[in-house]
């Protein structure tokens, strides 16, 4: 085997018909295999990659999820069960036009010294000006806070080489965020272009809710910035009360100034009070990932499998 596309999927019913139909015309020459994974779907997507498998029998295998697990767990499991010998990963909405994958791969046949091609963004879509402020501050904000140094605008769209996926999977932990990880292992990548095209049907999945959640996600879990800085606003507040502390002292025993104190007294509380509870929401948010890490548990629980020697149906 060639290659693998993973396309996760999460009710997508009317997309995947046209993602397979759109590789299969632009990689005639090419033994390939498409994972599709319908990550917790509410609608027919399931449906629709049953009567796909039976059109593309050689072709197209699906992972069903018993739930929503989210698109890194939906990658993951795809790596899992990929066999090509190059692997890609690309959305299920024709944002990223399959076209695309006969430059990665013709990149990574000719250029035995690289491993991985990253697709990322030439133009963003009119109309999305605060998803991209968002982003620009999003990556601000993590390349200051964060010891891995992402790319702006990189995103899941890449294809490798197997030597990759074995690192990808070579991570044990169970919070998987995929920039952060891809960006970790390192490897030499080949960043190109691509210009994103319409979504074809259906809308997207992310909103601002899930977008802060993955944020949290990537600066917690790449990062222990945080907690240093935690460390740092703790030392700076108790120096600051130490030194007035003194002054205070110095006022009164040697010139017998009597400092009246009520609203500084006010003003002090609130702010190391403030403070403090941020730093215990810091080391919270690194604690709950511990308890989420310790636990073990599955980055993914299949329901339904098909196209693949172990079959789950
Ligand atoms: N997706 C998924 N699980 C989720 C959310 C999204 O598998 O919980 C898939 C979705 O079906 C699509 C891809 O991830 O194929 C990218 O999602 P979307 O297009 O909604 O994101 P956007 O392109 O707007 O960032
Ligand atoms: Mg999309």
């Amino acid at each position: 085997m060639k290659l693998s596309i993973i396309v996760p999927a999460m009710n997508e019913e009317e997309n995947v018909g046209d993602v397979v139909e759109c590789i299969s015309k632009v990689l005639k020459d090419v033994d390939y295999e498409i994972i599709f994974i319908d990550d917790g779907s509410t609608d027919r997507t399931y449906e629709a990659l049953e009567k796909l498998y039976k059109k593309y029998k050689d072709s197209v295998r699906a992972i069903s999820f018993s739930r929503n697990f989210g698109k890194d767990s939906a990658i993951y499991a795809g790596l899992e069960h990929s066999k090509g010998e190059y692997i890609a990963i690309i959305d299920a909405d024709m944002e990223q036009n399959p076209s695309y994958l006969v430059e990665m791969l013709d990149f990574l046949e000719k250029n035995d010294d690289y491993d991985q091609v990253a697709m990322t963004i030439k133009k963003r879509k009119a109309g999305s000006f605060i998803k991209r402020l968002g982003g620009k501050a999003f990556y601000g904000l993590m390349n200051i806070l964060s010891d891995v140094k992402f790319a702006q605008d990189a995103s899941d769209f890449r294809m490798f080489r197997s030597n990759v996926k074995d690192a990808l999977l070579s991570l044990p932990e169970k919070s998987r965020f995929s920039k952060g990880i891809f960006s970790w292992i390192g490897f030499k990548t080949k960043f190109m272009e691509y210009e994103v095209g319409e979504r074809t049907h259906g809308v997207t999945k992310f909103n601002f809710k899930s977008s802060f959640k993955y944020a949290i996600d990537g600066i917690v879990g790449f990062s222990i910035r945080p907690l240093r800085i935690a460390t740092f606003l703790g030392t700076l507040t108790s120096l600051s009360g130490f030194i007035y502390l003194i002054y205070i002292i110095i006022k009164t025993v040697l010139y017998g100034i009597d400092s009246p104190g009520f609203a500084t007294i006010v003003c002090l509380i609130l702010f190391i009070g403030g403070i403090q509870l941020i730093c215990l929401g810091i080391l919270g948010e690194y604690m709950a990932r511990t308890f989420v890490e310790t636990k073990k548990r599955p980055v993914y629980i299949a329901r339904k499998k098909i196209g693949f020697e172990e079959e789950i149906l």
